[in-house]
This record gives structure tokens, sequence and C-alpha cells, in this order.
């Protein structure tokens, strides 16, 4: 299936600083794809071109196949920054302006966008009184006028409480199930991990990695192993079936797990039954912080 969304070596300098490397990786249909990345890592600025708020310096996108138009923009709906409610207004209101001002969708369209973000009941109190994720709901909820294939996102959950962050995350879950694309910008790879299918790593402007959330920031269990014998431990284990890979550091063996499915109480077994009594025997979790950390620290 085309991607909605397909990159081609983006970069971009703001004079002596440059925020974006050629920069490349696709967007499929339907999927929630987080641009994760530290503070200045170039996700905005990457955000920014694909709206054409920005140009890039070299590079080209595509959205649905096609280069950026204003007919392709009328099918992605954006939250850059938080837009400027009228704090003395109701929902309904700041939406009629929003509506207005952008073009996006019609007056009508709006009792509709409010239901979405579960708005409806309070649409017409002053925005005033709203709690911080509610107003981040009815931002996304201007963001949703006209009703958009995708919907692109910076740093969503910025600045809110846990309830906020999960009623942002319960919203951007059920846009996704109900066909929507959504791409969002964070820099908190639990935010990621939790709502995103897809994930792009940035550092410093260049594109670390990029794929299934999954696969990317695949989650290993690591057993740590050692014997008095290290030669005859290293046949043995050359031939279990079972690890990914295996690392040797010195008299110390590490084997690679996918999640979940190392058996500490079968290698015992084996390495015993085959003369080997172990000295070490332990299993480290490598946590997706760590994997995290490993992919963008230098
Ligand atoms: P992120 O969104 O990941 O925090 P940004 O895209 O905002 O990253 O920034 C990427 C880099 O570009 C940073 O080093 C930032 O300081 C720099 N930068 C961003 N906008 C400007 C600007 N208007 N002028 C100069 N430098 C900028």
């Amino acid at each position: 299936m085309q991607p909605v969304l397909s990159i081609q070596g983006i970069s971009k300098s703001y004079g002596r600083i440059q925020a974006l490397n050629q920069v490349s990786f696709d967007v499929p249909a339907g999927c929630v794809f987080g641009i994760l990345g530290p503070n200045g890592s170039g996700k905005t600025t990457l955000l920014s071109i694909l709206l054409d708020i920005l140009r890039a310096d070299a590079g080209t996108y595509r959205w649905f196949g096609e280069p950026g138009s204003p007919a392709s923009r009328q099918k992605i709906g954006s939250l850059l920054e938080t837009p400027n409610f009228y704090h003395y207004l109701s929902a309904v209101d700041n939406l009629n302006i929003t509506q207005a001002i952008s073009g996006r969708g019609t007056p009508a369209d709006i009792d509709q966008v409010l239901e979405i973000v579960k708005l409806s009941a309070r649409k017409k109190s002053k925005f005033s009184t709203y709690s911080l994720g509610m107003k981040q709901r009815l931002a996304i909820a201007g963001a949703l006028l006209g009703n958009p294939d995708v919907l692109l996102l910076d740093e969503p959950t910025n600045g809110l409480d846990p309830v906020g962050i999960a009623e942002i995350r319960e919203l951007i879950k059920q846009l996704a199930r109900e066909g929507k694309t959504i791409i969002m910008a964070s820099h908190l790879l639990d935010e990621v991990e939790k709502v995103c299918t897809h994930v792009a790593i940035l550092k410093k402007g260049t594109l670390l990695t990029a794929g299934p959330v999954d696969e990317v920031l695949s989650n290993e269990d690591i057993v740590e192993l050692s014997a008095s014998n290290t030669d005859q431990l290293g046949q043995i284990l050359s031939a279990f079936a079972g690890p990914s890979h295996i690392k040797r550091d010195g008299d110390l063996f590490e084997l690679f797990y996918p999640v979940g499915t190392a058996r500490l109480d079968e290698i015992n077994k084996t390495c015993f039954e085959k003369g080997v009594a172990l000295n070490r025997l332990l299993l480290k979790k490598k946590s997706l912080e760590a994997k995290f950390f490993e992919l963008t620290n230098d």
C-alpha cells in the first residue's frame, strides 16, 4: 500500500546549526507514527517542513504519493503549538473562530469534533474553566475540523498531568481505530511506546532508525552466564537453538533472547547434563529506556 507520507533526504540548517541531516522514512497508512528524539533533535523543524511552514534546504517529501499541495494539505490536520483560544469564550465559540479563520470544514462540523474529543457535555463552558487535558483536547478538535485523514501533532501531551496524558493517549488510539493516520513528535519514550505502532528516532537531526515499534524498541531478555571451563561452555552454547545471538566478553557469555523466551532452568539443566556447572546465571532485562539511550547517546 502507498505510504501516507514519504520523506526523502530532507536536510535543513539554521545558519551553522544543522537541524536535519538527510532524513528519509515512510509513514504507512493507518499507523500511529512517533517521531522520537530528545529536545533539539529536529522534530519540530521536520514537522514544520512537512506542513510547508519551513522550506527544506534539500530533499523531498510526498503526501499521498504527491508533492505537498493545497489539496493534500486539506487532508492533514495539525497541531504544532497550542492555539490561542479565548479564555472567556466557550468551546463552541472558540471553534467557530478557528473554523472561520482556517476555512477547514464547516460550522456544522463543530458539534461532531467536540463529540469525538468528548467535550460535548462541556461545550458551552468557558475555556478558562477547562482542565489542561480538556484544553488540549479542544485543540485537537480544532485540528479535526474538515475531517482530515492525517493528524500531525507536536508533543501532544506536553505539560499535562497524568490524567490529561491518559485522555490524550486514549483519544489518539480512538482516532487511529477510526482509520486516521497519526504522526506525533515526542521526546518521551514512554509515550511513544504506549501509543505508537511505528517510530523514527532522531538524534541531532540524524535519523538513527525507523520502523515498527516492536522491532525498533525491541525488548530483549539477556542471560548472563559463566563457568570455570569457559571453552567447554562456549562449545555447548554455540549449539543452543533459542538465543538470537551470543556475545562473549572474557569468560562471561551473554545470550540474547526475544523478550519472555529465556528459560534459565533449561539453560542450567542442559549445561549440567553436558558436564559444565555454571558459576553464574542471571537474567537481565534490557529496558526500552536502555535501548533509547544506547541509540541516542554519543
Ligand atoms: P525539537 O523539536 O526536536 O526539540 P527543533 O526542530 O525545535 O528540535 O530544533 C532543532 C535544532 O534547531 C535545535 O538545535 C534548535 O536550537 C535549532 N533551531 C530550531 N529553530 C531554530 C531557529 N528558528 N533558529 C535557529 N535555530 C533553530
